[in-house]
């Protein structure tokens, strides 16, 4: 069989008035049926710009894309028509985005808004679908479900919301979730709740789940695979429990160092220096050269290509078996 969702040397640059900005310069990632892949890196890395070209919902212009291919059980989406790309959004593949006030419609009760995908997608009544958006609060685990499903966004909390956005995300039963720093406005508590809520949902669904966040803390439980990410590219990809013990690439390593420690809860550790680049000037070489601790004169001169290390793990350093292999 072949594989569900691949992306594949995808090239994504935006066209500004004061410059190109190389935003996605060759991702190759995969997810299948009943895994999830946590897609790991700081804002600005080109996770969510990734997504967004998966989904179709990218913004054209200033947003190009300007190479490789996404396949959806093997056919390439870029090169479908507008209908038929349509028809994948939604039952194929759905998104949860991070900030649910304003991913709802604010005028629209919560059950209006799951309800409209069964009316217009499935042509059931407004009766039936209200139906259904019951059923679909109840999934998300929202108490009261008959009641809360005519409420409006702004009378639920913000865990609560992002529970509602989960509920649409699933209504057309997709193969399919993407989401993209789904927690991250929520406190921790309520954080590891919807956490906990996505993993169950994409247990039992056998969804492929591709969650985006730049939180490495959140990930350690809930996924299979990570694809690290920096500056439009994957710097490294492995099993979870193997990019924990043994990381092959000095940004993971710098990624893994500032997770914050019990005691210093609330504060974020930066130990990884510096920002991340300017993606209208890329620096040459490894584009983490000027924040690698191990950089040498080799890192600024030749891009490192992303090696494969093992089945499962590929590192895009010069030293990396360096690295894998150090003990
Ligand atoms: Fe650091 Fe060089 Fe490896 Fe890039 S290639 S991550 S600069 S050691
Ligand atoms: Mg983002």
């Amino acid at each position: 069989a072949g594989r569900l969702l691949e992306v594949e040397d995808l090239r994504v640059e935006f066209r500004t008035r004061d410059g190109v900005a190389k935003v996605i310069n060759g991702v190759t990632y995969h997810v299948d049926a009943g895994e999830t892949l946590a897609v790991l890196g700081e804002s600005g890395s080109g996770k969510s710009v990734t997504a967004q070209t998966i989904m179709g919902i990218l913004d054209t212009p200033p947003g190009f894309v300007t190479g490789g291919q996404i396949r959806f059980h093997g056919r390439d989406m870029l090169k479908m028509s507008a209908e038929e790309r349509r028809k994948i959004r939604g039952a194929g593949i759905a998104m949860v985005f991070q900030d649910s006030l304003s991913a709802l419609n604010p005028v629209f009760n919560v059950g209006f808004q799951i309800g409209e995908q069964f009316r217009i997608r499935q042509g059931l009544s407004r009766q039936e679908a209200k139906k259904r958006a019951v059923e679909m609060l109840d999934l998300v685990k929202i108490p009261n479900a008959k009641q809360r499903v005519t409420e409006f966004p702004h009378q639920f909390s913000g865990g609560m919301r992002q529970r509602v956005m989960i509920a649409m995300s699933l209504a057309l039963d997709p193969e399919v979730l993407i989401a993209d720093e789904p927690t991250t406005a929520l406190d921790v508590t309520v954080q590891a709740q919807i956490m906990d809520l996505l993993a169950e949902l994409q247990r039992e669904r056998q969804m492929g789940m591709i969650l985006i966040t730049h939180d490495l803390g959140v990930v350690a439980d809930v996924a299979d695979r990570i694809a690290v990410m920096y500056a439009g590219r994957i710097v490294e990809q492995a099993d979870v429990h193997e990019l924990y013990a043994n990381p092959a690439h000095p940004y993971t390593i710098g990624l893994l160092n500032s997770i914050p420690r019990i005691d210093e809860k609330g504060q974020e550790l930066r130990t990884i220096k510096g920002l991340p680049p300017n993606l209208m000037r890329i620096p040459t070489g490894c584009p983490f050269h000027p924040r690698c601790p191990m950089a040498q004169q080799v890192c600024q001169e030749k891009v490192p290509p992303l090696l494969q290390l093992g089945a499962s793990r590929a590192s895009a350093c010069h030293f990396a078996e360096e690295l894998v292999n150090r003990v």
